[in-house]
């Protein structure tokens, strides 16, 4: 097993996460399985707890683990699937060291951060890097480990330990370190500044570690002469240091760091065993071919998303990307737009008028509209009110968990007159609870007691326009985070005026998906489809709204869920297991093949 670290200097939020996928992308692309463990390094067990506006998203893994939204990157960039041992907090680490300690395991002796804390971090990591994340079973060659924060953060200290401890146990062959630093630009010299870098690298250097790359960001690319000055202070050779600019899409990344080299060099490093570079380029292909299109999209469209943590777009950062990959399969540019639901609630007409136009002209101009999840009271009227706005405006809809709840109350308020219908997560008191709580799920406790990860839907309808677009499929696997359900009992009222819970539980007990008669596309999903889109492998709801948004979504499956030939092809794709066949080893390429123009970075800005 070769392993990656990928650490972080000066400030968090640079684009960490991106780097360490595309390290992975690019090691993919060579034939190379791929793995991934993020560390972070807070209390908590898991982000089950968090709020949004903490850390982002809460992102879901098919084994039900709530985890850091990274984990989300390198899904998508690698196409593999995750177990929640793939992320690491120092309090999972600290509750497996006191449940040993309880057990009587340490024979009486005092348990401390070293050697019980860092020897429990690298078995963990030597452990979980074995498993088997994609779909050919076989077990990862290489794992790269991203340690979240920053190189001298307190939190960290105990897991930047166990790496130094851990380069000389699986020796230096197998084991590399990547430090993402930021290089800033300060607008009064116009210069870019290094020191930064310098005192992280020195401080990486300080507790026993060398970066082997050092991934410069910044918002516009470094010059040569800013390259040497790192390279001489940090003491790393030019061809270790690689400047990442800000780019169009994150997408853009791997082919980036593709053409500076990188898979060579990670292959020589790590004596990785493969064909040189001239050969490995070759199998970018696909992410060249992705980046190019994501620039040359032809048409645009807006999609609204009515939300409560639009304040921080991180918040629905699984969502933006699903609706990106729908729209780049289809040629189509998105242009989001983020609507906080309460301010669509009648009362903000006297609280403040203003907020409130403005978020209807917003959900006004849109050309489909998303009503997430989410939980608790706030918000959930203003969620209603844009499920009725698409509902009797013939908008394209698409709702997802406590959107397709809300789409529920909505009709049972509007179009069954249930009046003051509810969910009892708003009004335990509701006289018409259309919407109600699982027992089994809403223990007290808080965390890691919702119905989540992996769960069959089953489709119960012939005529379902999901069932088409997910591939005439009998039944489907997605993700759930949730704690309430449709109430069954109020079942047959509904689809006796048009709302059809065309998809169930495979208990038939729990509806899942729903579709309106008579409406261009309103659908409404239990689960949370946004966590399995992949960039070349839209997720169906998405591509659904994208083209009903367009008014493309009948044609579209009249072709029988073909794209017409007269619009952009995104099937010049190779499938990813047709891509998983065309490993480095197995294809015999000649250097003349290589036409290295057609690697050139002209999509990239
Ligand atoms: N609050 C709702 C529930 O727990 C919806 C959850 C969600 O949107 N993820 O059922």
């Amino acid at each position: 097993m070769k392993y990656i670290l990928v650490t972080g200097g000066v400030i968090s939020g640079i684009g960490k996460g991106v780097i360490s996928s595309s390290f992975g992308a690019i090691l993919k692309c060579c034939g190379i399985e791929v793995t991934s463990i993020k560390i972070d390094p807070y209390i908590n067990l898991d982000a089950g707890t968090f709020s949004p506006y903490e850390h982002g998203e809460v992102y879901v893994l098919d084994d039900g683990g709530e985890v850091d939204l990274d984990l989300g990157n390198y899904e998508r960039f690698l196409n593999i699937t995750l177990h929640k041992e793939n992320n690491i907090t120092t309090g999972k680490i600290y509750k497996h060291v006191i449940d040993k300690e309880r057990h009587g395991d340490y024979l009486g002796k005092t348990v401390q951060v070293v050697p019980h804390i860092t020897d429990a971090i690298q078995e963990w990591v030597e452990r979980v890097a074995q498993k088997p994340v994609s779909a050919t079973g076989k077990t990862p060659e290489v794992c790269i480990i991203e340690l979240g924060g920053i190189v001298g953060d307190i939190e960290s200290m105990a897991f930047v330990e166990a790496f130094r401890q851990f380069q000389f146990r699986v020796k230096r062959e197998n084991f590399c370190v990547a430090h993402v630093s930021l290089v800033p630009q300060p607008k009064t010299t116009g210069e870019h500044k290094t020191k930064p870098t310098q005192s992280s690298v020195r401080e990486l250097r300080g507790l026993g570690l060398s970066p082997d790359i050092i991934v410069c960001r910044s918002e516009q690319p470094i010059g040569q002469s800013v390259k040497d000055k790192i390279s001489n202070f940090c003491h790393v050779a030019p061809e270790q240091i690689i400047s990442i600019p800000d780019l169009a899409s994150v997408y853009e990344v791997p082919v980036f760091m593709e053409n500076h080299g990188m898979a060579e060099f990670l292959c020589r490093r790590l004596q990785l065993g493969i064909t040189p570079l001239p050969h490995i380029r070759k199998y970018m292909k696909p992410w060249i071919e992705l980046g190019d299109r994501m620039s040359n999209l032809k048409h645009e469209i807006t999609i609204g998303i009515v939300g409560k943590y639009t304040r921080l777009e991180d918040s629905y950062t699984s969502i933006t990307k699903a609706l990106r990959h729908a729209g780049n399969k289809v040629g189509f540019k998105i242009n989001l737009k983020f609507i906080e639901a309460s301010t669509l609630e009648t009362s903000m007409l006297t609280d403040d008028p203003a907020s409130y136009h403005n978020a209807w002209h917003n959900l006004c101009v849109c050309d489909g509209v998303v009503v997430p999840g989410g939980f608790g009271k706030r918000g959930v009227e203003g969620k209603i009110e844009a499920c009725k706005w698409c509902r009797i405006n013939d908008k394209p809809f698409l709702g997802i968990c406590l959107g397709f709840q809300a789409a529920v109350i909505e009709f049972a308020r509007n179009v069954l007159n249930l009046e003051n219908a509810n969910s009892t997560e708003v009004n335990e008191d509701t006289t018409h609870s259309v919407v109600i709580d699982m027992p089994e799920h809403n223990t007290g406790e808080m965390g890691g007691t919702m119905r989540l990860g992996k769960r069959t839907t089953v489709f119960r309808k012939p005529n379902s326009i999901l069932k088409s677009l997910y591939g005439s499929k009998d039944q489907i696997d997605e993700r759930h985070r949730h704690r309430y359900e449709v109430n069954p009992e109020y079942i047959e009222h509904f689809e006796d005026k048009g709302m059809n819970f065309v998809g169930v539980d495979i208990e038939q007990k729990r509806m899942e998906i729903l579709e309106l008669e008579n409406h261009p596309y309103y659908v409404a999903v239990q689960y949370h489809p946004e966590y399995l889109s992949r960039p070349m492998d839209p997720s169906p709801p998405f591509l659904g709204l994208v083209l009903a948004a367009k008014d493309k979504l009948k044609s579209y499956l009249a072709r029988g869920c073909k794209l017409s030939p007269r619009e952009p092809q995104s099937d010049y794709y190779e499938s990813d297991d047709e891509l998983n066949e065309l490993t480095v080893k197995q294809l015999n390429v000649t250097d003349q093949d290589d036409n290295s123009s057609a690697y050139s970075s002209s999509s990239l800005s």
